[in-house]
């Protein structure tokens, strides 16, 4: 296949996790016959330098003209909430999912098994395997309702920001979540606070109708609070965890760091028509940049992300997350991570996840 793949660099450590991603696509094009055409795509503080704006004219149309999205990082000190709107990285994110439809975002949070010594939790917990699917609903509720700000007679100034759902909204996620379970262990898990809140409310009555329609998988409601508990106490239980975009962003962040390291955790961002965006949870790490110090693994496990769900190709992302295991079983680790003996650097890590594809 010749896959068309756009590329955003973006800022601090973006570039040298990108190209080190790029390494390991071409290695599985050399590996299983496929070809790539790459699109540069500029966006962030890179491009509030270059051009003025950190989201160019045309940036959705280069990145719809491709299959997929692979992004590194974006943001920096020197492009920080002084600027006006238009020259923060933030707002391009927040565009580009946008302007691409992404609703539904994909964060795995998987304990690998050379790693079981880095998880905080208890042995027996981290023991008994972490292998969770947090899908959360990206372009609705809080964030993206209405904001107020307003002075008020007696008590100052007040404000409010308004969380809405519409029953289109919860179907989609839902059925996404439902969809991604029957490839997995089938078991969803609808994250809300429906003894509060009118929004879970009807999010819990789209989903217990979408649960009818999907009987073959297992499902179950949480209250969100519980949820929070439960990844602590017992993340073994959670297969496929669904939920609105302002809990998805919490839970999505404590289900990061049961697992280890912030650098080795990918995410997906996909809608129903337009390419994928798949990018690394971690930022543009500007502490340690260009010092060939950043963990690649977090944007090298986001390509197998591209193939598993944009490019419909388990054995590769299987082939590719097969090697990063390998890689980690022989104690090989970069500076974020815990480990025995001195730590490699992102090249490194990179050149021998490659060789581990080949060998394979
Ligand atoms: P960060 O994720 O960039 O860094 C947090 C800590 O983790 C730092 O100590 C960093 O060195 C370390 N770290 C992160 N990724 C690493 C990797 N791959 N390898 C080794 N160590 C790694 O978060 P931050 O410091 O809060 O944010 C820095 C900038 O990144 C800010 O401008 C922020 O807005 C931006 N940001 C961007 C995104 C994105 O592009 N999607 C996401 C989060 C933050």
């Amino acid at each position: 296949m010749n896959y068309k793949i756009a590329l955003i660099r973006g800022d601090g450590i973006g570039p040298e996790v990108v190209e080190q991603a790029v390494r390991v696509l071409d290695t599985v094009g050399k590996n299983f016959g496929h070809t790539y055409a790459y699109t540069d795509v500029l966006l962030g503080g890179c491009a509030t330098d270059a051009v003025g704006k950190s989201y160019p004219d045309g940036t959705a149309d280069k990145c719809k003209a491709c299959d997929a999205v692979l992004l590194g990082a974006v943001g920096g000190p020197k492009w920080g909430s002084d600027r006006p709107a238009e020259e923060r990285p933030e707002t391009a994110l927040l565009a580009i999912r946008k302007d691409l439809g992404l609703y539904a975002n994909l964060r795995p949070a998987v304990l690998r098994p050379a790693l079981t010594d880095a998880c905080p939790l208890k042995p027996e917990i981290a023991e008994a395997g972490i292998d969770l699917m947090m899908v959360r609903e990206l372009t609705g509720g809080v964030y993206f309702g209405k904001r107020a700000r307003y002075d008020t007679a007696d008590s100052g100034v007040e404000c409010s920001d308004l969380m809405a759902y519409s029953e289109r909204e919860i179907e989609r996620i839902g059925r996404r979540a439902f969809a991604l379970a029957r490839l997995r262990r089938k078991k969803v898990t609808s994250v809300d606070k429906a003894n509060v809140l009118e929004t879970s409310r009807l999010w819990r009555e789209v989903l217990h109708r979408l649960a009818q329609e999907y009987s073959d998988v297992a499902y179950e409601d949480m209250l969100v609070d519980n949820c929070a508990m439960q990844l602590v106490r017992n993340p073994g239980q959670f297969d496929v965890v669904v939920t609105e975009n302002m809990f998805g962003d919490i839970l999505s962040d404590e289900a990061s760091m049961i697992t280890g390291s912030i650098g080795l955790l990918p995410s997906a961002s996909i809608g129903n028509s337009a390419p994928g965006l798949y990018e690394p949870i971690h930022g543009s790490a500007p502490d340690i940049a260009g010092q060939d110090k950043a963990n690649p693994i977090a944007t090298i496990l986001s390509v197998a992300m591209m193939f598993r769900y944009s490019f419909q190709r388990a054995e590769e992302a299987d082939a590719i997350e097969s090697a990063v295991d390998r890689v980690l079983a022989e104690s090989f680790h970069t500076a974020d991570m815990a480990g025995s003996g001195t730590p490699i650097g992102t090249k490194q890590m990179g050149a021998l996840i490659c060789e581990q594809i080949t060998k394979k």
